[in-house]
């Protein structure tokens, strides 16, 4: 590989269903912040919440399409299935104690390569893991100081994702020869792939079960895995290098906090890889992150619209902080 290298998990994109209900486990139980409240701009009429630390920082982002009503998904072959997220190596006892207080079940914590690992769902099912890595505390991350987890406690954004597949080739030479990761290690079927830095935040763990059915994705199930790269000279490099490939690729698109481009890995799931910049900040100040519905700019036109459509959602309230209510405030 060229010194071009993907650095990590960007973000990790699943299916929700009820948005009140993604942001009272995320923001409520998990103690995330809510830093952008937008729509889908694929399909404007639903909500894209994106969760993170106080910044909304490359690599903290956990984000969904809120789909109420919809049907679950399944997990299975060509998905990734857990989103794992990084907390510090002291706060395992906390943690499990947190998950009980609030009725959630949980199995662990449990030895993973040199990790403990709690492993959960939320109210849609989507499989999470809570993982104390040695590295896990140290990753470049901003405190949320309204969150209900004091910030000694506070998840430090995702660690890795687990991804299904039903068969090794081709998805390996692709990951290894095209993408640039590297095996980390392998541990009761569970191969491990670090792209860039490698560590916490760069982790793919690769689960082979020969055979098993693909997975569909809805409610409760991972849409997309978006890698990090740090600037729009790379990402187009990234884009003309898979293109050259001959791997379907979307053309690069404009998400207005980063760029985007689409494709899929050869067992199916759906990667993007998403430029660092220009950030959550380019519309909103740090202090009002997430506090009203946001549109980029070619949607502002059709915001009454849009507004009509969403239903109300709250922030949770805690520590004496006020729920700010409503799309549009
Ligand atoms: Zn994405």
């Amino acid at each position: 590989m060229s010194e071009r290298t993907l650095q990590g998990i960007h973000h990790v994109t699943a299916i929700a269903g009820d948005p009140q209900e993604n942001v009272d486990f995320y923001v409520g139980v998990l103690g995330l912040r809510l830093v952008k409240r937008t729509v889908n701009q694929d399909d404007p009429g639903t909500y894209h919440l994106f969760y993170a630390d106080a910044i909304g920082s490359p690599g903290t982002d956990l984000t969904f399409f809120a789909w109420p009503g919809a049907q679950h998904g399944r997990e299975g072959a060509g998905q990734a299935s857990a989103v794992a997220l990084a907390i510090p190596t002291a706060t395992l006892g906390y943690w499990t104690e947190r998950l009980a207080d609030h009725n959630i079940a949980f199995e662990g914590p449990r030895p993973r390569f040199d990790e403990e690992v709690i492993a959960f769902s939320d109210f849609h099912e989507q499989a999470l893991e809570l993982v104390a890595a040695p590295d896990g505390g140290s990753r470049q991350w901003r405190a949320w100081a309204d969150s209900p987890v004091p910030a000694e406690f506070a998840i430090r954004g995702i660690h890795g994702v687990t991804i299904n597949e039903a068969i090794e080739d081709p998805t390996i030479p692709f990951l290894t020869r095209e993408l640039g990761f590297r095996p980390a290690g392998e541990m009761a079927g569970r191969r491990r792939f670090g792209v860039g830095p490698g560590g916490s935040g760069a982790w793919l763990d690769l689960i082979i079960t020969p055979g098993a059915p693909r997975g569909r994705v809805a409610v409760g199930t991972i849409h997309h895995v978006a890698w990090r790269t740090p600037d729009g000279e790379q990402h187009r490099q990234w884009w003309q290098q898979i293109r050259e490939m001959g791997v379907p690729i979307s053309e690069i698109i404009d998400r207005f906090w980063f760029r985007s481009i689409y494709f899929r890995e050869p067992g199916g799931v759906l990667f993007e890889v998403a430029t660092d910049g220009p950030g959550f900040m380019v519309d909103e100040s740090a202090e009002d992150l997430g506090a009203r519905l946001v549109l980029p700019p070619w949607l502002e036109p059709h915001r009454s619209e849009i507004e009509g459509r969403l239903p109300r959602v709250e922030l949770p309230q805690f520590a004496g902080r006020r729920a700010r209510v409503g799309p549009t405030m």
